[in-house]
């Protein structure tokens, strides 16, 4: 069975002081977990995250990493520069910054590309917006923005980690039902399984609302293999409470 992998994603939060607090609190109640976990925190502070993450029990990511490797490009930052800091995960594609940044499908291909040839594992974010739904769209929607990644990237896209987050379910309290989040994941997985023989190894994660209190369901579907937790992943309590029902 694939190891379960729970993500916090920070977004634009924290200070030197709050996240010394939250991840002392993290790694004094996750004990041993037999699952994976890592937090995605604002980049200033990846310095501070990996002397307090020494242990390796928690892993650092980012939430978002540059399609370029060097150069003229102001405010970005580079694969390079994130493994300098021991990030070993970076968020590609999430719909906030599809929204407000304007990136493409075919950015975020490259995105994926450049992190993997610098060997950062990106999280890699596909999801409909309400009125995508609302107009039967999810799976071709879905299926659209998948597919651009996989062009680009070949036979290594068996070393993404996917994450489905619907545009709805993302900070509004509202949450995929169990069962449509899993239809959704394994037309995923199929098509993964249709671009590679490894579809079966990659881990596809739900975001979107996920809590301590409905994470268990969620984690219990078949192709659900983890968890990409915003609001919750703030509060020590609520994201350990979502680790333990990974486990
Ligand atoms: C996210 O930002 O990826 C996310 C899933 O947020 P939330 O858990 O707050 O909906």
């Amino acid at each position: 069975m694939k190891k379960k992998l729970i993500v916090g994603n920070w977004k634009m939060n924290g200070s030197l002081a709050a996240n010394q607090a939250l991840l002392q609190a993290l790694l004094a109640g996750m004990g041993q977990s037999a699952c994976g976990v890592a937090v995605c925190v604002p980049a200033p502070y990846w310095a501070q995250a990996q002397v307090l993450l020494a242990s390796g029990a928690i892993d650092l990511g980012a939430q978002d990493v540059s399609q370029h490797a060097v150069g003229a490009f102001t405010g970005e930052v580079s694969p390079a520069m994130l493994k300098e800091f021991g990030v070993r995960y970076a968020i590609v594609g999430h719909s906030e910054r599809r929204q407000y940044h304007g990136e493409t499908d075919a950015v975020v291909a490259l995105k994926t590309q450049s992190a993997l040839a610098a060997g950062i594992t990106p999280i890699v974010c596909v999801g409909e917006t309400l009125a995508e739904r609302e107009a039967g769209k999810t799976e071709e929607v879905v299926k659209r923005q998948l597919a651009a990644v996989v062009h680009t990237n070949g036979h290594c896209i068996s070393e993404i980690v996917l994450a489905y987050e619907p545009v709805w379910a993302i900070g509004t309290g509202l949450t995929a039902t169990p069962e449509q989040a899993q239809q959704v994941h394994a037309l995923l997985r199929a098509q993964l399984q249709a671009a590679t023989s490894h579809a079966d190894r990659i881990q596809i994660l739900y975001g979107g609302s996920m809590n301590a209190g409905n994470a268990a369901q969620l984690l219990a579907q078949t192709d659900i293999d983890g968890g990409l937790v915003g609001g919750a992943s703030l509060k020590a309590v609520d994201f350990l409470a979502i680790v333990s029902a990974a486990q």
